[in-house]
């Protein structure tokens, strides 16, 4: 039995008034059956490790560079997550790919950064509508998968996020049949290529919220959620926490 996890990614949202939610969410969850994330700007996250102390809720980055220090204006390298307190890193969000143009080779790299500093990598695939329209979804799904799984990925240190590029952010979610079919073809493809797995987590993104996240969870290798807006307040975030 593969424990879920329950990601929240607060993409570029959040000042330190928002930590209350995260003391809210601890006191209001305090032995979840699911494990659980919280991916704050990198501004937040050290105070947030702080406001999560004695609670089960870990804290992670949204993107690391892949080399551990040097001239990367901007850049945080996944060894500062860790020193900040930080146990996790999504690599390759749709939002990373496009608006910083990164691609597989890129992702990778990151993904290994994160498993270099012993760091969960949350490694995130999905089509765009075009892509779906065209009938490549699986194609392109596993063509990520391929190239952006880290070297050295076990079921312990890495999670494989599907996120349908149309999905984040609009309220579409696709058929449950649809989430299945993409999550067992990622499935087979993790059994194919790591000896353990059939235990690496597979998270399904994109408009999950309290409302649907129980039908969702409950598909066949789905083991838990990429959760964006409605991981901001600790009720909704909360809400889909408690259905796993
Ligand atoms: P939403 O839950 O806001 O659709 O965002 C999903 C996502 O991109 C999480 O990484």
């Amino acid at each position: 039995q593969i424990r879920p996890l329950v990601a929240g990614n607060w993409k570029m949202n959040g000042l330190r008034a928002a930590l209350s939610e995260v003391e809210a969410l601890a006191s209001t969850h305090p032995s979840p059956a699911c494990d659980v994330l919280l991916c704050p700007p990198a501004t937040l996250i050290g105070a947030m490790v702080d406001a999560a102390q004695g609670s089960p809720i870990q804290v992670g980055g949204q993107d690391c560079h892949a080399a551990q220090s040097g001239a990367h204006t901007g850049d945080i390298a996944a060894e500062m997550i860790a020193d900040a307190g930080g146990t996790a890193v999504i690599v390759g969000h749709s939002e990373r790919r496009a608006d910083h143009a990164e691609d597989d080779a890129m992702v990778k790299a990151k993904a290994e950064a994160a498993l270099r500093a012993g760091l969960l990598a949350v490694v995130c695939v999905g089509e765009t509508e075009a892509d779906r329209d065209a009938g490549r979804t699986l194609d392109v799904v596993l063509g990520q998968l391929a190239g952006s799984l880290p070297d050295g990925a076990s079921a312990e240190n890495t999670v494989i996020a599907y996120e349908p590029v149309w999905a984040i952010g609009t309220g579409r979610v696709p058929q449950i049949s649809d989430i299945a079919q993409v999550h067992d073809a990622l499935r087979g493809a993790l059994t194919d290529r790591l000896s353990d797995g059939a235990s690496v987590r597979l998270l399904y993104g994109g408009s999950v919220k309290p409302s649907n996240a129980a039908e969702i969870f409950a598909v066949e290798n789905v083991n838990g959620g990429l959760v964006g807006g409605a991981s901001l307040k600790a009720a909704d975030f909360g809400g889909i926490i408690a259905v796993t």
